[in-house]
């Protein structure tokens, strides 16, 4: 890479490539360049990283504060929006009690404002409403690897193990699309004579590329899952010596797994039973397997339980805790490990510490200088919080989220947003989230400030500062820094990111998530820390559970589930089931992405995805308007038709807003463990749209 280039990070998902940055004269102020020397992408980019320079520029995004005038929003000076907020924050408290105040954080935050959010909620605002986007993200997978392994990292291991593994299962995962750049290690596996075995409803264009692709019935993995397991067990496939000397709770697993025969699977999930034997006999055959989910199995009302009983099937055969093996979750945002760390989370204090924790609370309340006792206690998870906007909570104060678009059941959502006395919105665009909201923020973004971010492996990175951001924006961390001054808290809120890292590293020190050992100059000489790290001296923790699990004896726990079906089945009003995820060319709710020319070209709208004997059914041509209507909401866009999808399964992708998204359909019933809406399966009937 070119000396003048900027060594950093991608802004956007969890595989956080690395890129370098040049200077430009242009209104677009820096030029994307590969990297090679970064170990995870190699200097590979996706079109979004490829094109992440473009949101930089003006026009493509916020530059003045924006106040809310006779209903419309209209530029001000930042110590007047400030003000407004500050006001309207200490107003709510003393009229409804701290808890009326609420705070919504993102998982695309850096760990710097992530922690500083937490400590802002707790410390100067005193309430217990905060919670953040993560929740809908990974949060059944962290619930599941607590469960089981006494911690959670997304990848127990770089993902340079992933080609080593004799097997691979992906469930619920489409890194073809997600994140283009992951796949290397796809086909290193297929060119070592491993075997990727893909779950999902789809024929995506990861399944493409397997060696066996099962599609089960959207929200029925967690059967799938136990009936690979029975025949595992069946046929004498399970390895006892682990079982015996490495984990604790088998008897019970191993009696739910034999009740849910392979007939009844094969019936409830619609996978062949010759195709589940298939997949059981590579898994087992191969001297190594590693389970990875994502979102498919994630999202769902019986999310935990789903990855757990995919945790199960890799502790009954051994697979976990040795090399090149084991169960890991592909993270979807940026930071959406580190920002599940630092207390953000509605239950959780820094270094993945539990809120309800005395031994925890007092520690980070001396790193704090707080009396533990003022801390508050765990508040509602994040569906829980915004359905409580304008009753229980009245004030709002949201940091990188856009959770009009990417809410479940989201013009229930909007309607709570509306409802709220107050809402305040910090971001880098004018998301459909700010654009409701009565001040507006501009926030500075990743090439325009330093800051940390954890990636799905657990490998601690540093994003830095490649140009000056234009007048009139400010890092989260100014804007948390003047509100806590203006709320009688002028001290403990800096604005240098280093100086927050170093306070970061105190509170996480001795917790699970443990950075004590970190610092800015390490993970710029070394490219990157794996947490657990220590201190100085400790080489950090690429491959974590070698030894011993992080649970109380060392052995991982087999939890034994049951299948269920999906909150919400198909019946004769709403016949069709709906499944969401992701395109190439887009992220999450698109609020960067949308504003990207050459992405928006590439995907410019939403679309449902159907086989054409539904279509035939319904009449409808591929390209003409449909209408998929549910029991939350009526969306109108384009039939596309393919056979790569079930055909009693549709599809349609989560980016956009207003009457394309098709988060207007997902369900919000949660799992009651991690509560998790289920957003990958519901209930639709399709209309031909009067348009057509
Ligand atoms: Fe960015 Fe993810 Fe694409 Fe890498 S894969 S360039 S991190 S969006």
């Amino acid at each position: 890479m070119n000396e003048a280039a900027t060594a950093t990070h991608c802004p956007y998902c969890a595989l956080q490539c690395g890129m370098g940055l040049r200077r430009t004269d242009g209104p677009v102020p820096v030029a994307v360049e590969e990297r090679p020397d970064f170990p995870v992408n190699r200097g590979a980019l996706c079109g979004k990283g490829a094109s992440a320079a473009a949101v930089l520029a003006p026009g493509a995004r916020l530059t003045t504060p924006l106040v809310r005038v006779d209903g419309e929003l209209r530029p001000a000076g930042w110590p007047q929006a400030l003000d407004l907020v500050a006001d309207a924050l200490a107003r709510t408290a003393a009229a409804h009690g701290r808890d009326a105040v609420g705070v919504f954080g993102g998982g695309g935050l850096t760990n710097e404002k992530a922690y500083q959010l937490g400590k802002f909620a707790r410390v100067a605002l005193g309430t217990s409403a905060i919670d953040y986007n993560g929740r809908f993200c990974m949060s059944s997978a962290a619930a599941a690897g607590i469960r089981a392994f006494g911690l959670d990292r997304g990848l127990p291991f770089p993902v340079e193990d992933i080609p080593r593994a004799g097997c691979v299962i992906l469930v619920g995962a489409n890194p073809a699309e997600t994140m283009p750049p992951f796949v290397r290690y796809l086909r290193e596996l297929q060119e070592n004579g491993g075997r990727l075995i893909v779950v999902d409803p789809r024929r995506t264009r990861t399944a493409d590329l397997a060696d066996l692709h099962l599609a089960p019935r959207p929200g029925t993995d967690l059967a799938l899952a136990l009936g690979m397991l029975h025949l595992v067990v069946a046929d004498g496939r399970t390895d006892e010596e682990f079982i015996a000397g490495r984990t604790t709770g088998w008897s019970g697993t191993r009696a739910a797994a034999m009740a849910h025969w392979p007939e009844l699977v094969e019936s409830v999930t619609g996978v062949p039973l010759p195709q589940l034997r298939t997949a059981v006999t590579m898994f087992c055959d191969a001297p190594t397997g590693m389970v990875l989910t994502a979102r498919g199995p994630e999202q769902q009302a019986k999310g935990t339980d789903t990855v757990s009983a995919w945790i199960n099937l890799c502790l009954a055969t051994g697979n976990a805790g040795r090399p090149h093996a084991g169960y890991g979750c592909l993270t979807g945002q940026g930071n959406g490990q580190g920002g599940r760390e630092h207390g953000q989370k509605a239950d959780q204090l820094p270094g993945y510490r539990k809120l309800d924790d005395p031994a925890a609370r007092a520690h980070v309340a001396a790193v704090w200088g707080v009396d533990p006792d003022t801390l508050p206690g765990p508040g509602r998870s994040a569906y829980e919080l915004l359905d409580s906007l304008g009753t229980d909570v009245r004030a709002l104060l949201v940091m990188g989220s856009n959770p009009v678009v990417s809410a479940p059941n989201s013009a229930h959502v909007t309607g709570r947003l509306r409802a709220l006395d107050f809402l305040a919105v910090s971001d880098v665009v004018l998301s459909e989230t700010a654009a409701l909201a009565d001040v507006v923020l501009p926030a500075t973004q990743w090439a325009e400030e330093t800051g940390t971010m954890t990636n799905l492996e657990g490998r601690v990175v540093l994003r830095r500062k490649a140009v000056e951001p234009p007048a009139g924006v400010r890092s989260d961390l100014d804007v948390m820094h003047h509100l806590a001054a203006r709320l009688g808290h002028g001290e403990g809120f800096p604005t240098d990111p280093e100086k927050v890292f170093d306070e970061l590293r105190r509170a996480s020190a001795g917790g699970v998530a443990d950075y004590a050992g970190i610092s800015y100059e390490r993970i710029a000489a070394e490219d990157g820390v794996f947490w657990p790290c220590p201190s100085a001296g400790h080489p950090g923790t690429p491959r974590l559970f070698l030894d011993r699990f992080a649970t109380p004896d060392g052995r991982a726990r087999f939890t034994p589930v049951q299948h269920r079906p999906a909150a919400e089945e198909p019946d004769d009003a709403f016949p069709v089931r709906l499944t969401t995820g992701r395109v190439l060319a887009q992220y999450q709710s698109g609020a960067q992405t949308r504003r990207v020319a050459e992405l928006n070209a590439a995907a410019p709208g939403a679309f449902v995805e159907l086989h054409p004997r539904l279509a035939e059914r319904l009449g409808v041509a591929d390209g003409e308007p449909v209408a998929v209507v549910s029991r939350r909401g009526r969306t109108v866009t384009p039939a596309r038709l393919t056979t790569a999808i079930r055909a009693d399964t549709v599809f349609m992708p989560f980016h956009w807003p207003g009457e394309a998204n098709a988060n207007l359909h997902t369900n919000p019933e949660l799992d009651p463990t991690s509560r998790m809406p289920e957003f990958k399966a519901c209930a639709v009937r399709l209309e031909r749209a009067p348009e057509a």
